[in-house]
Formats: structure tokens, sequence, C-alpha cells
């Protein structure tokens, strides 16, 4: 179906919902994390207390990690400050060059990798042009840019869709 690479593999309300033992069953040995609204609210600079524990416990976990963002340099190295993680900004998602880049440097691939982010359009469609795994969390926070606004109308669409089809 042509929605198909827009519908995440997973859906889940946050990144503390992941579910973890299955994902390493399925050999994922990789999550990269988008930042906005995803990890953070979009207008919060840095990560919190429990985000960092959270990140550690992954790490302890055995996952290797990176975050993304098509946000500025500014925004992105400013976030990664204390979680000192590989950290892309500009990445240009959906086009999947500088995830499957990011991928290469922390020696992971495609296959045993996952995308986590708050976007169909962005992340999820991104996750899957990379051959990534996509897992899509509910939007931390209403506030949101415009452009990104405009974006969630037609998103709506499409999870309806998904959700649909995922429930019967
Ligand atoms: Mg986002």
């Amino acid at each position: 179906m042509i929605l198909e690479p827009l519908f995440p593999d997973y859906y889940i309300e946050n990144v503390y919902q992941l579910p973890l033992e299955e994902l390493k069953s399925r050999g994922i040995r990789g999550l990269i994390f988008d930042i906005d609204n995803t990890i953070a609210p979009f207008d919060v600079a840095d990560p919190d207390e429990k985000l960092m524990d959270f990140f550690m416990h992954l790490q302890e976990e055995g996952f290797r990690l990176g975050i993304l963002s098509n946000n500025n340099k500014k925004r992105v190295q400013h976030f990664n400050r204390k979680l000192k993680l590989l950290a892309i900004h500009k990445a240009d998602k959906p086009l999947p060059f500088k995830v499957k880049s990011g991928l290469k440097k922390l020696s992971l691939t495609p296959e045993t990798s996952a995308l986590v982010g708050d976007q169909v359009f962005t992340d999820v469609l991104c996750g899957h042009m990379a051959g990534m795994t996509a897992i899509m969390v509910a939007p931390i926070c209403e506030r949101d840019q415009l452009v990104t606004k405009v974006k969630r109308g037609l998103e709506k669409q499409v999870l309806k869709v998904y959700f649909r089809k995922n429930t019967k």
C-alpha cells in the first residue's frame, strides 16, 4: 500500500515505553532519537534528569545511541553538552543520507537500528528510507513550530489509517 512507508513499526506514548527486550530480540542494537518533541519539548534547551538517567540505562542495556535533528547546530550541540552522544544537526530528514552516515560512525547498520521520532513525514519516513525500524512517539507537547503545525493535519490522516489497520 502506498502509505506503508509512513506507518511506524511501533507507536508508543513516549520514549520510556520503548519495548527494549523485544527490540533486542529483533536484533536492534542502536537507537537514534529525534530531539524536538521526542525527547524534549522543542523550546527546552537541555535534557532533563529523567532523560539522562534513561539514556544511561539504555547504554547499560547495550544500546548504542545517537541524536539527530533537522534543527540547527546551536540547538543540537547545546542539547548534547551533557549527553555527549553522536549528534547530527541539520539532518535533512526525511532524506536518509545523514542518518546513515551517523550509523556508520556508531558501527551500526540500518537493519540493527531504529529511529525514534514524533513525526510521520520526517522521522518515520526517514527511518524507513534508511532501511531502519521506525518508532513513533506521541509528540511531547502541543507547542510546535509553525511548519510542523501544518504537517500535523496530514499526519492525522495517515495515523487514522494506521490505527484502523492496527486495531483490527
Ligand atoms: Mg520532532
